[in-house]
């Protein structure tokens, strides 16, 4: 078939494998990212990645051996206590488990490896896409040159400026908050902390609140603390971000009533503190297709955290198209059956994601986690 000339916008987990299986098949697309380099930012802590959708995403991309080296099996535990501290259920048989943990850092840093240079342009963020009336599309830049591409890939998560050019959806607030801290060396420096979160997803969940703890490489311990909150309540006051000392301090006050215990894994987090809004676009998000455009991951279904789908999609996106971009004859019929297969598979789990966000920041908020970290178990260990 007559190759389009393909531009993927954002380099996360999506944008990165579908780039890398592209190459894979001898099409080298180009990747704009806007961060200036690998260090901009810390990419967060642990994703789970599912045999179905991640592992499966990295088969196709030719990396399973090096992502052995970096998953983590041991850490599939999982345990829920109420806000008191008393321990309701532990999982801590991780045998024949097989969604492994892996850093997201060194998820990226695997995929960046694997793209021979001069693929990603790193500082290359997208202010605006111009259709030229070819049936192209001029991508432009803050601050560089324009491009012209026949298929852009918006792979540019949550606030896509490449979505705006096939949906007018936006994301929609949660009514959920996450503050993101952590803790380094926890073994050594907080063993008992550390003994409390095991090795593994550990919620302490209690007055439509929780405290997440999740165990990353290097013995880190990530911590979410997560309410109900208005959208704007940073700018409100509700944090005081004077200091990561009053941040710290004013995070816990939200916790009021919760043992000292618990408030520790706050007290004892780093100074890197932030806060988070978590927003979805709408249920069954789809747009009519358009040649030349399309999205992958957040930018096509962003979903709440809760069932831990997003990057494990956002990565079958990027393995799905990139195949049905080298099979087909017909480069612009192989986009449009890769969205009408990515609606329908992505549909469920934004369903399940928004029920999951809703139900756990309610009243019987534990009764609901008791009941899906169940089912997840049973998954994990059939999978
Ligand atoms: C608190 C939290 C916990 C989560 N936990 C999990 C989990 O356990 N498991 C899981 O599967 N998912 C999880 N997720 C979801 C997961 O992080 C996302 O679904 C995933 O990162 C989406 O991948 P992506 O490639 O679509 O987009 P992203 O990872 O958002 O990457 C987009 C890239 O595009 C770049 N970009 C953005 N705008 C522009 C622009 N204008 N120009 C150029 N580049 C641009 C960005 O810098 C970024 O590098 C979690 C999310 C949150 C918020």
């Amino acid at each position: 078939m007559q190759k389009p000339r393909i531009a993927i916008i954002g380099a996360g987990p999506g944008g990165l494998i579908l780039a890398r299986i592209l190459h894979l098949h001898g099409v080298n697309a180009t990747v704009f990212e806007r961060e200036t380099s690998y260090a901009t930012r810390p990419q967060g802590g642990s994703l789970d990645m599912h045999q179905e959708s991640g592992q499966y995403a990295i088969e196709c991309a030719n990396l399973t051996a090096e992502f052995h080296r970096i998953a983590r099996y041991e850490d599939q535990e999982s345990r829920i206590y109420d806000m008191h501290g008393n321990l309701l259920l532990i999982d801590d048989d991780v045998t024949g488990k097989n969604r492994p943990e892996v850093d997201r850092g060194q998820l990226r840093q695997m995929l960046l490896e694997s793209l021979p240079t001069g693929i990603l342009r790193w500082g290359h963020d997208l202010r605006s896409i111009e259709p030229n009336g070819n049936g192209t599309f001029e991508l432009i830049f803050h601050g560089k040159a324009s491009e012209t591409f026949d298929l852009v890939v918006g792979a540019d998560g949550a606030w896509s400026r490449v979505r705006p050019l096939v949906s007018q959806a936006q994301p929609v607030y949660s009514g959920v908050a996450f503050v993101e801290c952590g803790i380094d060396d926890v073994d050594a420096r907080h063993p008992e902390l550390a003994r409390m979160a095991g090795r593994g997803l550990t919620f302490f969940v209690g007055q439509s609140k929780a405290l997440i703890a999740h165990r990353d490489a290097n013995a880190h311990l990530g911590i979410y603390a997560a309410l109900r909150a208005l959208e704007n309540w940073i700018e409100q006051g509700g944090l005081d971000l004077s200091s990561p000392h009053t941040t710290r301090a004013s995070l816990a006050l939200h916790f009021h009533g919760w043992p000292d215990k618990l408030l520790e894994m706050i007290y004892r987090s780093g100074d890197r503190i932030t806060p988070r809004t978590i927003h979805a676009l709408p249920i069954g998000h789809r747009w009519p297709n358009r040649p030349g455009v399309t999205l992958l991951g957040d930018a096509a279904h962003l979903m709440s955290p809760f069932g831990g789908n997003g990057a494990n999609l956002a990565m079958q996106d990027g393995a799905e198209l990139a195949l049905a971009l080298t099979h087909a004859q017909d480069w612009r019929s192989a986009v449009q059956a890769y969205e009408e297969a990515m609606f329908t598979r992505a549909e469920p789990c934004a369903a399940q994601a928004w029920e999951a966000i809703d139900q756990v920041f309610s009243d019987d908020g534990l009764t609901h986690i008791l009941q899906s970290m169940r089912e997840h178990a049973r998954e994990g260990a059939t999978s």
